[in-house]
């Protein structure tokens, strides 16, 4: 029984892995129909979420298993005070799998610690959010063929973004690829994140200027400003228009730029840019239910 808290919790292999049966699945889904029959997914979600909830639905039900669960702490016992432990130990009882998400960083963490059944990250606060990532490192795969030597920039709020963090961690793991971080000083990706860069001797560079860096880049990968995680609105509304993707802005990028966004987006990316053959952002949404379906599997130890 294994949880997955932290994108490092998977070995390169096993991200090989489980790309390799996503990929599998998108071209042969009727061999994997029934792989799940009898099992059950709970999502807990104490937080707001479309994608992450919806996918893991999905892919659990296109799997052959069942879903249980809610989608806002109201509707639990949290809103009585039940603590995250207590509830993690309760759904062990009623469910094979758990994806969880939580505003507080850390709460997965201690729901695997409590829970007998294996406890899937799908977003601490500001800190993780391994299966984005996971639907992440799919498209890289699907778009580029590799993971190594790519220039991957990342724009907007490098500081709270969750997705950010976990998609850093895991490409630094690859030889050759280079950061370019474009944020406002205030929204700078935090210290703790770059540990890993000086280790694996990753380059990178931080900037506050998108047009000036977008023709170096294989990869950009735009955020919204999380306006949930400030401590005052003044500053969100400050900061919340810092990088708008405007065509204009495309003109010197790579033919081959693959734009991403894990979404929602809010006005960073007008929706001008979805012709463009460069947006990846809905393949990322579909890739997404893909790669949940592999790391169900290998979580539940089912094969086809
Ligand atoms: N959906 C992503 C997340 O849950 C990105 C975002 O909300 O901006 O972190």
């Amino acid at each position: 029984m294994r949880s997955i808290i932290s994108i490092t919790d998977l070995t390169l292999e096993e991200i090989e892995h489980l790309i390799a049966v996503a990929r599998d699945i998108i071209v042969h889904p009727e061999r994997y129909s029934a792989v799940c029959r009898g099992k059950k997914l709970a999502t807990l979600f104490f937080e707001p979420s479309t994608r992450t909830r919806l996918s893991f639905e999905a892919a659990m039900q296109e799997l052959g298993g069942t879903v249980l669960g809610f989608s806002e702490a109201q509707s639990s016992s949290a809103a009585k005070g039940e603590s995250v432990a207590d509830t993690a130990r309760t759904v062990s009882c009623y469910a094979d799998i758990i994806a969880m998400r939580h505003p507080k960083e850390g709460a997965p963490m201690v729901a695997a610690q409590h829970a007998t059944v294996p406890v899937i990250n799908g977003g601490d606060g500001g800190h993780n959010h391994p299966t984005q990532t996971l639907a992440d490192l799919l498209t890289i795969h699907m778009e580029k063929g590799r993971f190594d030597n790519l220039t991957v920039g990342f724009c907007g709020d490098l500081k709270f973004g969750r997705t950010v963090h976990s998609l850093i961690t895991a490409m630094a793991r690859y030889p050759g690829v280079r950061f370019v971080l474009i944020s406002p000083e205030e929204l700078k990706v935090p210290s703790y994140v770059k540990i890993p860069l000086k280790a694996n001797n990753i380059t990178y560079i931080q900037t506050t200027e998108l047009r000036e860096v977008i023709p170096e880049l294989d990869i950009l990968y735009m955020t919204r400003v999380q306006r949930e995680r400030f401590f005052n609105e003044a500053d969100y509304v400050r900061l919340k228009d810092s990088y708008i993707l405007t065509p204009d802005k495309l003109t010197n990028a790579r033919d081959d730029l693959s734009i991403m966004h894990p979404l929602p987006r809010v006005n960073e990316i007008p929706v001008a840019i979805d012709r463009d053959p460069r947006a990846c952002y809905f393949k990322q949404v579909l890739y997404g239910k893909y790669i949940r379906m592999a790391l169900i599997m290998m979580l539940l130890e089912v094969t086809k």
